[in-house]
């Protein structure tokens, strides 16, 4: 059997060894006779699982004692409306940077529990670009502000947290979470479906600072949608497959020498791509240059026809997942931490292969 050059947005590619470590202990976990997934969430196998998650997780990003770990449901979109639904409260204010689709969806759910603020906008220039800490017009009242640090749809990133004079960040992290390290003194809260960068669908991992929880609203909204609910406990089943995966993929990020070397990587893999997107006007990037994702890579060719083409041609060479997203069209690479190298050069070679045929 033959891998693909796996380039989807998401669900994406998982690393190699983590699929075969599950493989391999699929039907036997730790000789208990059983799969992980068969087994009570309540039981030493899995407590442990999720205990190991939350220190390598904490030791990966430095989160110390500031922080707290839950392992939730319901993906990204749910955070969309749990974060306004703790944090935001009718007359109180909370900023939120418009950079894309994901950004807009937070903005819709936020606005029915209180005040929005756009401090900025790129949609007047289609997304194609993130604010500089200058162009920001914050309200100076807010309850947090929040950022999307990876825009998936457009193939934009924040190079680093926006700037906010101490109102602490709320970040919809999905797309590049576990990319590189974290500014944390910066956030509040930190949310993210695993199924971009961390692991299977299923999993959305928050983090949360102690004393930014301390505002969150609890007593008066529906038991499951408080952030305190989940703290320090297991308040009903969590998605145990999503985070005995996750596990694996801190395992193997910390085999690969953690955020600093996994950020190195990414970058330069993302260059090998923009590279070839830049040597000359056949493909065009879609984007600004220093707002570029080293994430996902989104570029067009000349016509609608010649893409489809390209995709078609490029899925026919074991190079999968290339058409770009249905509201926006054109290519999209999705190179996550889990693409590798190796796939991006097969990808890089394709791309002058396909030039040269129709330049
Ligand atoms: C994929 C994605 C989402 C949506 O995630 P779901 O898990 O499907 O809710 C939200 N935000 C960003 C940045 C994403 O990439």
């Amino acid at each position: 059997m033959k891998r693909a050059h796996n380039f989807s947005a998401g669900p994406a590619a998982l690393p190699l060894d983590v699929l075969q470590s599950a493989r391999d202990e699929f039907l036997n976990y730790g000789n208990s006779g059983s799969s992980i997934i068969e087994l009570s969430h309540r039981g030493k196998e899995y407590v442990e699982v999720d205990r190991q998650a939350r220190e390598k997780l904490s030791t990966l990003l430095g989160l110390g004692d500031d922080f707290e770990v839950l392992f939730l449901q319901g993906g990204a979109s749910h955070q969309f409306m749990m974060v306004p639904f703790n944090f935001l409260r009718k007359g109180q204010t909370a900023d939120y940077i418009n950079t894309g689709t994901w950004s807009k969806k937070a903005i819709k759910e936020a606005k029915f529990f209180g005040d929005v603020h756009i401090p900025f906008s790129s949609e007047p220039q289609q997304f194609t670009r993130v604010p500089e800490d200058h162009e920001l017009e914050l309200s100076g009242k807010a309850e947090y502000v929040h950022f999307t640090s990876n825009n998936t749809i457009f193939g934009t990133e924040f190079p680093k947290e926006p700037e906010t004079g101490g109102t602490p960040l709320v970040c919809d992290a999905s797309s590049d979470f576990l990319s590189r390290p974290l500014d944390l003194d910066k956030y509040g809260l930190i949310y993210a479906g695993a199924q971009k960068n961390a692991g299977p669908a299923g999993l959305t991992v928050v983090i949360v600072r102690k004393s930014f929880l301390k505002k969150a609203r609890t007593g008066d909204i529906p038991t499951i949608l408080s952030y305190h609910t989940h703290v320090g406990t297991m308040f009903n089943t969590p998605p145990v497959f999503g985070v005995y995966m996750f596990n694996k993929v801190l395992d193997w990020i910390e085999a690969k020498g953690g955020l600093k070397a996994i950020q190195q990587r990414n970058r330069q893999k993302a260059e090998l791509l923009y590279n070839e997107i830049d040597a000359d006007d056949f493909y065009k990037g879609t984007t600004e240059k220093n707002s570029r994702s080293l994430m996902n890579v989104t570029f067009r060719l000349g016509d609608e026809e010649l893409e489809k083409a390209f995709v078609a041609e490029a899925d026919a060479q074991n190079l999968k997942g290339l058409k770009g997203h249905r509201s926006v069209g054109g290519i999209r690479a999705s190179i996550y931490n889990a693409c590798e190298p190796e796939s991006i050069e097969a990808l890089v070679a394709f791309m002058k292969e396909f030039r040269s045929k129709n330049g």
